[in-house]
């Protein structure tokens, strides 16, 4: 058995006549395409976030790339973000035409580190993307104080923060913008692809259905460039309508999951997550870091337990960015983390006979690297 196949499949049992229910109710409405789904997930989710705006997208990637582009990022601009993200946090910013800079974490939290993002401002930063890693905000009022500061838009990353809060205040409502993914792996997860901008600013709610719609806002007249077709789903927005409701359910699961392996294993050599002081996690990684990671991961090899390390590479280091200016950087502690680092199984659905399993196996695994 290896604990990390399928994750979803019981969830989907539990729910399976409210999705189907859900793509039936698309599918017999003839709106397939930016019809009332999409538009009212639009105004749930910006609702449970107690915002002006949200506009749904095709994936997460695009939700970073189209909002920097609403706050008029572009060639010629620099946006500041770190190194220990999802490549596709900077896959999305390299796809404006801007130059990333990339600036060192928290080595406790694995946070963008707020002091290093104050040293990297150069005159031509336009905006900071801080990225709420595993499911914590960033330290939010420090980066806002640099971003005010020095003029900077905001743009958080929350593809894997859905429901965090911070002193009391929902990831997402920080920012000029806030980018969402519904991959199905995340808090919020669709059945495909799907994602999501949040945003206080009517304007900046404007050039995002410009964005994703061909840069038009009559049918067939372009207004604006660059422009894209980035629309969210009909049937995933649906979908996502149905699962919003049980946000909450899903990170109290993920909460029971993380505190049952806080209790099991902490007193053993793993640095296990940190939460900043004042941050609600939501856990949608668990996080654990020992400095003889690989040798750990390959003994539990040995007992059918395969786990993933996210993420292996910084991604200055990866190829596709080498020869870059932002590749041309040191940073020390997301470096240290990168080898060290390793993921325990994490979902709302996972048993916990599993996770027993796996809690065991790593107990005795430990017994023999220590
Ligand atoms: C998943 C993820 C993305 C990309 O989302 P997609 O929907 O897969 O395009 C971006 N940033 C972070 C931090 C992510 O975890």
């Amino acid at each position: 058995m290896s604990v990390l196949v399928w994750a979803y499949g019981d969830e989907y049992e539990a729910e399976r006549a409210e999705i189907l229910d859900a793509v039936d109710t698309v599918f017999s409405s003839g709106r397939l395409v930016l019809g009332p789904s999409v538009r009212d997930f639009e105004t749930e989710f910006a609702a449970y976030h107690g915002i002006g705006h949200c506009v749904g997208v095709d994936n997460g990637t695009n939700a970073v790339k189209l909002a920097l582009q609403a706050l008029g990022v572009g060639p010629g601009d620099e946006v500041i973000t770190v190194s220990n993200t999802a490549a596709p946090t900077v896959v999305a910013i390299a796809g404006t035409g801007a130059d990333v800079r990339f600036v060192d974490i928290d080595p406790a939290t694995y946070l963008m580190d707020p002091a290093a993002l104050a040293a990297a401002v150069t005159p031509r930063t336009r905006c900071v993307v801080p990225v709420h890693l595993y499911g914590q905000c960033a330290a939010m009022e420090e980066i806002g104080e640099v971003a005010r500061a020095h003029g900077l838009a905001v743009v958080e990353d929350c593809a894997q923060a859905h429901g965090a809060r911070r002193n009391g205040r929902l990831a997402g409502t920080f920012g000029d913008a806030a980018a969402y993914s519904f991959y199905p792996t995340k808090v919020l997860g669709a059945y495909g692809d799907g994602g999501a901008v949040l945003t206080g600013g009517a304007e900046v709610d404007r050039a995002l259905r410009r964005l994703r719609y061909y840069g038009m806002e009559e049918r067939y007249f372009v207004e604006t460039l660059p422009a894209h077709n980035s629309r969210l789903d009909e049937v995933q927005a649906e979908i996502l309508r149905r699962k919003l409701r049980r946000l909450d359910d899903y990170i109290a699961a993920r909460r029971a999951i993380a505190d049952r392996y806080q209790e099991a294993l902490k007193d053993t050599s793993l640095t296990l997550p940190h939460i900043a002081p004042g941050n609600d996690h939501v856990y949608y990684l668990y996080v654990a870091r020992h400095p003889r990671r690989d040798l750990i991961l390959e003994r539990l090899r040995a007992h059918d337990i395969e786990l993933n390390v996210s993420y292996r590479w910084p991604v200055h280091t990866m190829k596709g960015f080498a020869g870059t200016a932002a590749a041309d950087v040191r940073l020390p502690a997301t470096e240290e983390c990168a080898e060290e680092i390793f993921s325990l199984p994490m979902y709302p659905s996972l048993r916990r006979d599993v996770q027993e399993r796996v809690i065991e196996a790593l107990l005795k695994v430990l017994s023999t690297v220590d």
